[in-house]
């Protein structure tokens, strides 16, 4: 199988096109259809001479994404479900703006990336481990998901303009989408670590996405050693920790990798990662019926908030079919919320986006696998 060219940083296509004896801005002229364009095809792009994209299309591989399924949600949040090359299912979910935190509505989205093809991590509550891990994402599956969604809008524009959405100029710079990224789709980023730190600073280069790194926030269920590497990167990523549990006991009953990496040992990691990079960190918390959210979790859970100066998000569990777990009613999670605000820590309780198209990670892979299975005669 050929590589893909957009597995390839701009250093490694100069090399590559330099070693072919092209001139050198010939690689810009390249990027600028992978990127700006968002060309699909080697052919398309009209201002290199015949037989150089002929030479490319040779050479390497210009994957896009085949779109399975596409579900919207009252709040405008669309999940799409994407067929890979070899057949394999992921999910990117587009979030809207939300008006309230950042004042006026925005043409502007975040886009939740998936990582891997399901997940080993296993956890408890989660429809992306259900059926185990398949493999790791290559650079350009995570780096097209951007690309594929904003595709994709430069359509919807074409055939639906409306006045809250802004004229589309696919063919320029100005027209991106998306200037959030948040990769808590299916799998473990920091588990394909080379693959996702290639695709990000594609996705942040000014070449490439130019989505800032400030702006890229990476969700890990806790890889502490993974969480040190990334310390050391130069880039200012964001980092989110699925912490779901301010105790090993609750902890370690809904994520098995609490075992391999306890409290103790994801705290150092998380220090050392706030000590490099400075107040870069948030909790993520599911609120999950009887088995999280009770008030005993609150003092440590701010307790460890405040040690590292981190921001709580918590998140009412969305169901997952299959699985036994509930979401508290909402005067238990504002209980909750409230009781952490006393405790004098940064606390959001996540309004509603995208539940009701099963908007957290890995559900409507799991459903649509199910449909096709029992549709198999
Ligand atoms: N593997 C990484 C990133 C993907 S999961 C991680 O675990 O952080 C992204 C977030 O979605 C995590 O915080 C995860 O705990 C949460 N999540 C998974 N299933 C969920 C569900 N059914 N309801 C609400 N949040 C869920
Ligand atoms: Fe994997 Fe994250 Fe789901 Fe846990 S929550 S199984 S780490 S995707």
């Amino acid at each position: 199988m050929l590589p893909d060219i957009k597995s390839l940083t701009a250093d490694e296509l100069a090399e590559h096109l330099r070693a072919e004896g092209q001139p050198t801005w010939r690689a810009d002229q390249v990027l600028h259809w992978l990127y700006a364009r968002r060309v699909t095809d080697f052919d398309a792009m009209t201002n290199l001479p015949k037989s150089l994209r002929s030479r490319l299309a040779e050479t390497f591989a210009l994957h896009t994404l085949e779109l399975v399924r596409l579900q919207g949600a009252h709040d405008d949040t669309q999940k799409f479900l994407w067929r890979l090359a070899d057949g394999a299912l992921i999910e990117s979910v587009l979030i809207p703006a939300n008006p309230a935190l950042y004042g006026d509505r925005s043409d502007r989205r975040t886009l939740c990336v998936s990582t891997q093809v399901g997940c080993a991590y296993g956890c408890k509550f989660c429809a992306s481990g259900l059926n185990g891990w398949k493999r790791n994402l290559e650079p350009h599956e995570i780096v097209e998901q951007v690309l594929a969604v904003e595709r994709w809008h430069a359509t919807q524009c074409q055939h639906h303009p409306s006045p809250r959405t802004p004229s589309p100029r696919p063919s320029t710079l100005d027209s991106r989408l998306i200037d959030n990224l948040v990769i808590m789709g299916m799998g473990e980023p920091l588990a394909n670590y080379e693959n996702l730190l290639k695709a990000l600073r594609i996705l942040n280069a000014p070449w490439g996405g130019r989505i800032g790194a400030r702006k890229i926030t990476i969700s890990t269920s806790g890889l502490a050693p993974q969480i040190r590497r990334l310390a050391d990167e130069p880039e200012q990523f964001r980092l989110a920790v699925s912490l779901h549990g301010a105790t090993d006991a609750v902890r370690a009953r809904l994520m098995p990798v609490n075992r391999k990496y306890p409290l103790a040992e994801l705290i150092a990691a998380l220090e050392y990662y706030r000590a490099r990079k400075g107040r870069m960190l948030t909790f993520e918390y599911i609120l999950i019926a009887g088995v999280n959210d009770a008030l005993d979790q609150v003092q440590p859970l701010a307790a460890l908030a405040r040690k590292l100066h981190a921001k709580i998000n918590l998140i009412p569990y969305n169901r997952v079919e299959g699985l036994p777990w509930q979401r508290p009613d909402e005067a238990t999670c504002e209980a909750f919320r409230a009781a952490l605000a006393r405790e004098g820590v940064r606390v959001t309780l996540r309004r509603e986006k995208g539940g009701e198209i099963d908007a957290a990670c890995g559900q409507l892979r799991l459903r649509t696998e199910r449909e096709l299975a029992t549709s198999v005669p």
